[in-house]
């Protein structure tokens, strides 16, 4: 029956793992996947997370049964409030509704399925380039996908003419996928300023701003600092749907934790429209798992797990910081020609390169560095030990 069923291309992010797993050299580096890497380059398991899974080992009045279909009720309300801050007059009129999803992945489709059922704009406008991820998930939400543009190549930073331009020629109502801080693959966010003229563009057309957040503090260190986007939206009282992933930032990327929000207008549309998610996810998968949500409640909720909880996530977003410092010399130092400041200027997980496919290419060729084609190497995946040879590898694909 299946014999004619055509073998699929690997996923062009997680694909790149699949190449680098099957190289046997020693010297072999792995930049292609968002995943935070120590400096002895393992994998990290923050301690809060420890601490906090041991609290919930412990308590034997913990049971496995399952979770409602819209997940943990704390947990829901944690990260509402994590996002949009304790204070805000939205949560306290009751006008966020808050669904348990898996991971950030998991948000975006559910807010899309409901979208695609319940609101009467189909289409969704995703920045150039983005996440390669979402123009799946929202086709496959039954949504149809156009872009804005967003990166430069020749400033490598915000092309905000050409943004507000393509968001003023959108057709009313139109929802826009935001990057809520650290924009995957580029690293340019806007500036306050520019948020602030993009808020007003979004509201003066109607058009519906989902927000994607999958960085919160990993960004610039600071929880607060990093939601501030999402925050100025939401206070101007309009509509906004916002996907949360606790992968990067709590370091949980496998246990699939995330949530989804949407802000209505008034309490009795957010309750509605909560009873409607779940005609959307009961289908889909049931209910979502327990462990990582507990881990994630656990920590929100005590204030001092909470502190140590940032104080981790700082120092993951610094050693990130001193890897653009350290990549930023040690290019200066070979004298590799070419404007490299973007590497310092860009914020977050990754660094845009502007290498094109073909110097990408050499690098793994010769190099045995891994990274995808669009030239974007994860920050976080390196270390003191592996700049100099990133270096070497850069050096010779721009001068060969
Ligand atoms: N959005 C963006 C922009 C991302 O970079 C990622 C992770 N690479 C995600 C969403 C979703 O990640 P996850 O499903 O693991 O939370």
């Amino acid at each position: 029956a299946f014999a004619n069923v055509a073998r699929a291309p690997e996923d062009p992010i997680l694909g790149v793992t699949v190449a680098y797993n099957k190289d046997p050299s020693p010297v072999k580096l792995n930049l292609g996947v968002g995943a935070y890497r120590t400096e002895e380059g393992k994998p990290l398991v923050l301690n809060v997370v420890r601490k906090a899974e041991q609290l919930l080992v412990n308590d034997r009045s913990r049971v496995k049964e399952y979770l409602p279909i819209v997940g943990l009720a704390d947990f829901n309300k944690l990260s509402a409030k994590l996002i949009l801050g304790a204070d805000s007059p939205a949560i306290h009129g009751n006008l966020v509704t808050t669904v348990q999803c898996l991971s950030g992945t998991g948000s975006l489709r559910v807010g899309a399925e409901f979208l695609a059922r319940h609101y009467r704009e189909r289409t969704i406008y995703i920045p150039n380039p983005t996440w390669g991820n979402h123009t799946k998930v929202f086709t496959l939400a039954g949504l149809t996908v156009k872009t804005y543009r967003y990166y430069d190549p020749v400033t490598r930073g915000l092309n905000i003419q050409g943004l507000l331009e393509d968001l003023e020629s959108a057709p009313t109502g139109a929802i826009v996928l935001l990057h809520a801080c650290a924009h995957n693959p580029t690293g340019v966010d806007p500036t306050l300023q520019q948020w602030e003229q993009i808020r007003q563009m979004i509201r003066s057309k109607s058009l519906l701003p989902f927000f994607d957040s999958a960085y919160q503090g990993f960004a610039s260190g600071s929880l607060d600092g990093d939601a501030q986007s999402v925050r100025m939206f939401v206070g101007d009282g309009g509509e906004c749907f916002i996907a949360q992933s606790y992968a990067k930032n709590m370091g949980l990327y496998g246990e699939r934790v995330g949530a989804l929000s949407i802000v209505c207008r008034t309490a009795d549309v957010a309750s509605r429209v909560n009873s409607q998610l779940k005609l959307v996810i009961r289908p889909m998968y049931s209910n979502p798992p327990i462990h990582g949500a507990s881990i994630v409640a656990t920590i929100l909720k005590d204030r001092n797990l909470y502190h140590e909880w940032t104080l981790e996530l700082k120092a993951m977003a610094d050693r990130i910081i001193t890897m653009r410092k350290h990549l930023f010399d040690a290019l200066g130092a070979r004298g590799t020609p070419g404007d490299w400041s973007h590497i310092i200027k860009q914020i977050g997980m990754f660094t845009f390169t502007g290498l094109n496919r073909k110097q990408v290419t050499f690098m793994t060729k010769e190099y045995h560095i891994y990274m995808t084609s669009d030239g974007r190497i994860s920050m976080a995946g390196l270390s003191s030990r592996t700049v100099p040879h990133l270096a070497d590898a850069i050096h010779a694909a721009v001068t060969t």
